[in-house]
């Protein structure tokens, strides 16, 4: 019989006094409970980062400690997108589809990153999107405002997968640089789950602009509908008229 794989709550107590040298990108887990979604069971872990304003968190399915090519996603918060439900992007539906699957699978994880607007924050997201209303698209309006058009770093995510102890992944995603920058980070990425969604009118553009510009491997043939997207789509093509009362 192999050595029993220590659970997140043995990784918290050993992370209780955890920190690298100061200029690394640090993290430690320091919470974690059962978290039942309306996706399925996971487990929700805080991370306190030490030399940052922000926390970061995982969603995780089943137990990953030790384990080779656990099913990965790394998602960088959206406000407008996850939470307000905006079409300008794909973030909620890739949020969606990626709990959706890990749901469907024995063991994996979401990391959700605190780097809003890929790294440049809400403000100047918002900022961005008022650029692409005169015309830019989502790369040129980024370096209008001085920013490359990607400021996400993946050191902190690559610390996260070191506290839960994974040996190895597969990431689910589109983008190869974040396989590139993972593997730079020491991760080993040992294969890739694509996540796509059928586009809507608002955001055609812009996964049009990731796959030319930025490298996305975006096929064509987009991914499912989701079931909430059904009626943004329909909403979009149809708008609803106001029901007419009789006097
Ligand atoms: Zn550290
Ligand atoms: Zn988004």
């Amino acid at each position: 019989m192999g050595i029993p794989k220590p659970t997140i709550e043995e990784i918290l107590h050993r992370d209780l006094n955890h920190r690298c040298p100061e200029g690394h990108p640090c993290v430690r887990v320091s919470a974690v409970a059962e978290l039942p979604t309306r996706f399925g069971e996971f487990q929700v872990v805080a991370f306190h980062a030490p030399f940052e304003e922000r926390e970061h968190a995982a969603l995780v399915k089943g137990n990953i400690t030790h384990q080779e090519n656990v099913p990965v996603r790394l998602h960088s918060e959206c406000l407008t997108g996850d939470t307000f439900g905006s079409l300008r992007c794909d973030c909620r539906d890739q949020l969606e589809l990626a709990l959706m699957e890990l749901a469907r699978r024995p063991v994996g994880a979401l990391l959700y990153l605190r780097q809003e607007g890929r790294g440049i924050g809400l403000e100047n997201k918002i900022k961005a999107y008022q650029l692409q209303e005169w015309g830019y698209d989502t790369v040129e309006a980024n370096q209008a405002l001085g920013f490359r058009p990607d400021e996400r770093d993946y050191g902190i995510a690559a610390h996260m997968l070191r506290s839960l102890s994974v040996e190895s992944i597969e990431l689910m995603s589109n983008n190869p640089d974040k396989i590139r920058d993972l593997t730079a980070q020491g991760i080993r990425v040992t294969g890739r789950i694509p996540i796509e969604a059928r586009p809507n009118p608002h955001n055609r553009r812009y996964l049009e602009t990731k796959r030319l510009k930025a490298g996305h491997l975006l096929s064509p043939a987009m991914g499912p509908v989701l079931d909430e997207q059904v009626d943004c789509l329909h909403r979009t093509a149809n708008p609803p008229r106001p029901a007419r009362v009789r006097p």
